[in-house]
Formats: structure tokens, sequence, C-alpha cells
């Protein structure tokens, strides 16, 4: 940072026309890397260089090195997982936030850090019509936000002694989710203390939906054996299908049986900015928790996951920790946003959001969704009318999940083998990037259309692509 500021310009220079360099030809680049585990690795040297380099130095490795060994997310034929999108402003305010480097643990430690996240978080809450009485923070990814979920049911419903005392002299608690929700509920219940084996996976229906007579018969037979049901998550939007839980249901039972709610939205929460997909989260007032992901699929980049908790006293009295050290004059008039999560440290996340809902205006976030949706709904129909391709879920939203079905081809096992097969002979192409996930133990290829710059003419290459290698197999 001591450099003189001609340098600065200089170097700053030089980044700005890689970048600008990189986007031009972005379309032209394989979009999954396509290099060998170890190949990145063992062309950087063994040591910790000893004397500085220069910029040009470091770029040529860039270049030479680190490019390679690249996915490109934002490739506008990146179509896998979900989108972690990017986007112009998105850029420009995280290159500010890095020359600032913020420390926003506390309000004092930056006031406009504090001020800002909950102000976007409210613009936020607004557009996508929660209720009023949630409070905002975020978090860094949905993981961390149902974690915090789950501490917080934890805390609440122990009367905060578990963070005392541990685990003595407590129920056995149960955690209630359907078959299809994402890897990282698992991974909290564990974190948590509960116990894998009191996670207890509802099955779904046709639809990948959560079954709620099947989850009210869990209830019940838990409770039968002495266990104490504690808290269920419904997924809006599951990872495999985008399949969205029936939250009415799920509430009226969260009601009776006195759980904890958490709604894991991660993707699909984005489409609640569109009225026709308000129906989604009918009966989220009775919901204790809410989270879902910016940094998915609304233009601002990983990380930046909204969450947001209808009991603030509950969330602060799970995590807030004051040593001395950390007392400040305002504690008691502001946010200090590290009691609302689990790390002290917190980067100023909310300017990025900021600049993303300045630079395009609501009315242009909502076009660019309803564009997505749009070119998926076309996919599907390209592969509703092709013999040889066949559905394998409901299209809720913009993913597509469908199979490769050959007529005279009925045997599972061969059906799996192929589709693996088209998958990644698609994707060594380079020309775009697609994933898979399994329903009903079949083998599904996953289409999702919702990157930032995706246009109409790179879903019809796709389709090209997928046909042709098809024909190949
Ligand atoms: C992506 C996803 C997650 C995990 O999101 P992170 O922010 O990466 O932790 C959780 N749940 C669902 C439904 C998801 O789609």
């Amino acid at each position: 940072m001591a450099n003189k500021s001609e340098d600065f310009k200089n170097q700053a220079q030089q980044i700005i026309d890689w970048i600008t360099g990189y986007f031009e030809r972005l379309e032209d680049l394989p979009v999954k890397s396509q290099v060998q585990p170890g190949e990145i690795y063992d062309q950087l040297p063994k040591e910790a260089p000893e004397t500085g380099e220069s910029i040009e130095q470091i770029m040529e490795d860039m270049n030479k090195i680190i490019l390679p060994g690249i996915t490109h997310w934002q490739s506008p034929k990146f179509f896998a997982y979900f989108p972690a999108n990017s986007s112009l402003p998105s850029l420009f305010a995280e290159m500010l936030t890095a020359a600032m480097g913020v420390q926003g643990m506390k309000w004092e430690t930056s006031p406009a850090a504090a001020e800002l996240e909950e102000k976007v978080m409210n613009w936020l809450k607004s557009e996508i019509r929660l209720p009023d009485y949630f409070h905002g923070v975020i978090q860094d990814s949905a993981s961390t936000a149902t974690l915090v979920s789950l501490l917080t049911a934890r805390e609440k419903y122990s009367d905060y002694s578990i963070n005392e005392y541990g685990f003595y002299n407590q129920p056995t608690f149960r955690i209630y989710c359907s078959a299809e929700t994402h890897s990282s509920i698992e991974r909290a219940v564990k974190i948590a203390g509960f116990g894998k084996e009191n996670l207890v996976k509802v099955p779904v229906d046709s639809e990948n939906k959560l079954d709620t007579i099947e989850l009210e018969g869990a209830i019940h037979k838990d409770l039968q054996s002495g266990y104490k049901p504690l808290a269920v998550i419904a997924t809006i939007g599951t990872t495999g299908t985008t399949a969205i839980d029936p939250l009415m249901a799920i509430a009226d039972i969260k009601n009776r049986y006195d759980l904890w709610l958490h709604v894991d939205a991660a993707y699909a929460g984005t489409a609640l900015l569109l009225d026709d997909y308000q129906w989604m989260i009918y009966g989220i007032e009775q919901v204790d928790t809410f989270v879902f992901n910016p940094h998915k699929w609304l233009f601002t980049n990983f990380d930046c996951s909204a969450y947001y908790v209808k009991d603030k006293e509950a969330l602060t009295n799970t995590f807030q920790i004051v040593p001395e050290y950390l007392k400040t004059q305002t504690d008691d008039q502001v946010n200090n946003y590290s009691d609302w999560t689990i790390p002290l440290g917190r980067r100023f996340r909310a300017l990025k959001l900021w600049f993303v809902l300045r630079y395009y205006g609501m009315n242009q976030i909502r076009e660019k969704l309803r564009y997505h949706l749009q070119l998926a709904s076309e996919f599907k129909q390209w592969v509703e009318a092709a013999a040889d391709f066949e559905l394998l879920a409901p299209v809720t939203l913009n993913v597509i999940s469908f199979r490769y079905h050959p007529t005279g081809v009925n045997d599972e096992k061969k059906l799996n083998a192929l589709n693996e097969q088209l998958l990644h002979s698609v994707n060594k192409t380079g020309k775009m990037y697609f994933t898979h996930t399994k329903v009903d133990g079949k083998y599904t290829l996953r289409m999702v259309i919702g990157q930032t710059d995706v246009e109409k003419r790179h879903v019809e290459e796709a389709w090209e692509v997928i046909n042709k290698e098809r024909g190949k197999l």
C-alpha cells in the first residue's frame, strides 16, 4: 500500500486491462477446467519467493498457470450446480471493499458497514415480502445461516443452558427435514451437537417435496419413544430438482408440536422478487428463520447470504460474548453484527449488495429473472418435444432435470451409464458445463439457466451440443 500513486495507477491499469480482456474472451474459454489433478500444484515453485516480484511477472504466471485451472462460473455457458453470479456493480464494490479492508465486527469499527447492512437487509426483506418483524443480517453462506439457526433453536428451547453446561441432563432432540435437503443441514446438525442419528430425513412425495403426513408420523413416533422434537427445516427449492416443500402444511405442524421452523431458500429465494412466486412462502408468518443467497441468483458475488430471524434476542443471546476489549460506548444503541453469527471478524458485504440493487434497480433485476425463467421454459419444451429425451422432475423454476432415453432402451443401469457418458462428453467439449443429480435412483442431467449474462443463443447452442454428443454415443 506504500506504493506511490503513479505506480498504483500503472499496476491497477494492468489488472483492469486483464479483467476487460477476460470478459471479452470469456465465451471462448472452455467452461469447465480441463486440467488433471496435481497439474497446477506441480507448476508452482516449492518455496515462497524470497524477494518481491513485479505485477508483470505475477500476471504472466496468472495467465500461464492459474487460468487453465479455472472453471468459468461467469461464462454465460455455465449451466452447472447453481450459479454463483457476479456482475459489474458487484465487482466494483468488491474492489472498494478490498481497498478499505474494513473489519465490520462492531458498529464502531465502521458505522457505515453496520448501518448499510441493516438498510439493504430491510430493502430486500420488503422486496421479497417477508413480514416486517424479521431482522436481517448477512452471513457468509447458507450453510452458516442454517447452523446459526439450529444453534439458536437449541439455546432458546434449553433456556440457554446448553451454552452454559453442555448437553448435561437434556432430552434427545430431533430435527426433521426432507430426504432431498442440502448436505449443509446434516453438517449443521452434527456441528450443533445433536448427532446425525437425530436428523430425521422424511420421505418426499412424487414431486420430491417433503411429505407432511410422513413428517407428522415421524414426530408421533419420536414422542412415543421419549425424544424431544425440536426443529423442522423446509426447503424452498431443493438443490437436486428445485422442489418446493409445502410451507403452509409444515407451518401448521410446527405450531401443533411447538417446533422451530427454518426455511432454506438458498437458491429459489431470489424468485420471491416476482409476484408469481410469492405462493412459495405462504405460511411465512410461522417461520422462525429464513435464508436465501444473493450470491447465487442475485448477481452479487460470493459471499453474501441473507439471513432473517424473527426473535432477534434469541439469536444474540446465543452468540453474544463481550470480553472487556470488545466493549464499546454504543453497545446498547446499535447492531453489533458479530453478535449475530459465528466468526468475530466480518467483511463489508453489504456494499456489493447495495451497488447491485442500485445499479440495476429492482425493475431490471426482475426483468433478468423473468428472462431466465422464460429461457428455462423454452428449454423444457425442447426436451418434451424430443423423442429420445424425457423430463425427470417438474420444472418449478429455471432448473430442468432430464435424461437421454432412446426408444427401446429400458434397462435403468444402461440408461444411467448412457447419461453419465453424455454428461462427460458434453463437458469435455468446453462449449458448456452442466452437472447431474439422482432422481429416484436415475442419473439425471441438470440444466440451470440463471447465469447473469445468459442469452437465448447460449441456451440454443447448449441444446445443439447436447444433441450432437448424444449422436456420438
Ligand atoms: C447452495 C445451497 C446451500 C448451500 O449454500 P452455501 O451458501 O454455499 O452454504 C444450502 N441449501 C440449498 C438448498 C442450496 O441450494
